[in-house]
């Protein structure tokens, strides 16, 4: 079985009249046209297993458990495939259900499967898990369903999905100031009022630590308190007043971090916005400076590049993403060549394990016989002969000098990475590393 394609459809179609976000994938099923689901040994017990929730599907029958019947009675692939993606859809929080299954006219085997989607990526994404886990059930394999749900859940925002990536892959989490010394769970903030006035909306923010309002200490009101200003997407902070016996542990920076986190914007400093704040009577605490919130996302990123963890980070993102990533394999890449498909002496296509030979993630290929589009040029395919393809290709030759990856799949690394630049060097490297070659330019196409 192949995936020819996979479009996005946000808008009015041919497939729907009430539905307008719709995933359609065009599926050629290979020898299983000739196999449908009930002559498959084992494939009806198997599926039941490995999504037990497919129950609630009723399709055609109507009812819940209609969809099992209709498999074990013997149905295609391509519907089969529909129902998985939205059931793994629906396991991730997404509300789906409507999907359609219909053969191409004139092209036996090959099928349109529509259906629809809440998140454009998670959608696209569901399509191609639907596809693996179809597969797996077939070959008996065991599909790792909660792994893939967990990699549809839609993302938020950038932020958010980057902290929660730092979150889980650098422990512990080293944004701030090296006196920080109190756990981040003894502090709890807590809101308080909240009023406007010529600075924008403010938040009183009050301060807990082991669930103690600390507010009141030291018998000084106002004391662990601090007032912040939310505008134009930051966080504008006053001085923040510490008791003295936490004063030395790093509660102010936790308290920064949970602010920022709670709302999820950046948190500037309020010096540099001219709004100054006092309340009388406090203790400013003298280590604030070393914080310096000024930008989350920007703070973020120095992180990663001091603690070059970035590249630990692509990698486990990159075997999340794209199956079997470090199974990857590679062989001569293919071209048209007028004579029909020639292998291409400049190229080597990276493969993963699971997907069709000429299905590749990136390309390795000669600088010197390729254009900066990472086209093979056209004078090359039209001069007569193909060249010559040796039994393997030496990826450690360093006239391969060139990466060309597939921006399909980059929009997925850009989702927890944001854009290229945070990571193109150290996904360059990585593969370098990873396949001894020398490639010293990677492009997108
Ligand atoms: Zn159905």
């Amino acid at each position: 079985m192949k995936i020819k394609s996979i479009n996005v459809i946000n808008g009015k179609n041919k497939w729907s009249e009430s539905k307008d976000k719709l995933i359609h994938m065009v599926l050629d099923l290979g020898v299983y046209e000739n196999k449908p689901s009930d002559k498959i040994e084992g494939f009806y017990e198997r599926i039941k297993e490995s999504l037990p929730s497919l129950q609630s599907h009723r399709c055609s029958e109507g009812k819940p458990g209609g969809f099992f019947k209709r498999i074990k009675d013997g149905t295609w692939m391509g519907h089969i495939i529909e129902h998985v993606a939205l059931e793994l859809q629906t396991l991730a929080g997404m509300n789906t259900g409507w999907g359609r299954t219909r053969g191409v006219k004139g092209q036996k085997g090959v099928y349109n499967v529509v259906f629809n989607y809440e998140n454009k990526d998670s959608g696209k994404l569901a399509a191609r898990e639907a596809f693996n886990v179809v597969n797996d059930i077939i070959d008996n394999k065991n599909p790792q369903i909660d792994i893939i749900v967990k990699k549809l859940k839609p993302k938020t925002n950038m932020q958010e999905s980057i902290r929660r990536i730092l979150r889980e892959e650098t422990k512990p989490f080293k944004v701030s100031d090296p006196s920080t010394r109190i756990e981040e769970d003894r502090v709890k903030i807590r809101l308080g009022r909240n009023m406007h006035n010529h600075f924008g909306k403010i938040q009183n923010i009050i301060i807990m630590v082991d669930d103690q309002d600390i507010t009141s200490e030291d018998g000084v009101a106002g004391l662990g308190k601090m007032n912040i200003v939310i505008k134009d997407n930051e966080i504008i902070v006053g001085d923040i007043f510490i008791p003295e016996k936490y004063r030395n542990q790093g509660v102010a920076t936790v308290v920064y971090q949970k602010i920022s986190d709670y709302f999820g914007l950046p948190v500037v400093n309020s010096k540099i916005k001219g709004f100054n704040q006092t309340i009388e009577g406090g203790y400013i605490w003298k280590n604030r400076e070393k914080f310096e919130p000024r930008n989350l996302q920007e703070q973020i990123r120095k992180v990663l590049k001091e603690e070059t963890k970035i590249k630990p980070i692509l990698n486990n993102m990159l075997n999340m993403l794209f199956d079997g990533f470090d199974d990857i394999y590679y062989d001569w890449a293919q071209y048209n060549c007028g004579m029909g498909v020639c292998c291409d002496p400049y190229a080597v296509g990276f493969v993963l394990p699971k997907n069709n030979y000429d299905d590749y993630l990136f390309k390795l290929v000669d600088g010197n016989n390729y254009d900066d589009d990472g086209d093979y040029p056209k004078e090359l395919s039209d001069d007569g002969l193909p060249e010559v393809c040796y039994e393997m290709p030496d990826v450690r030759n360093p006239n391969f000098n060139f990466i060309v990856f597939y921006e399909v799949f980059a929009e997925e690394i850009e989702n927890y990475l944001g854009r290229k630049g945070n990571w193109k060097i150290e996904l360059l490297e990585l593969i370098n590393e990873k396949f001894g070659c020398k490639a010293t330019n990677i492009i997108f196409i």
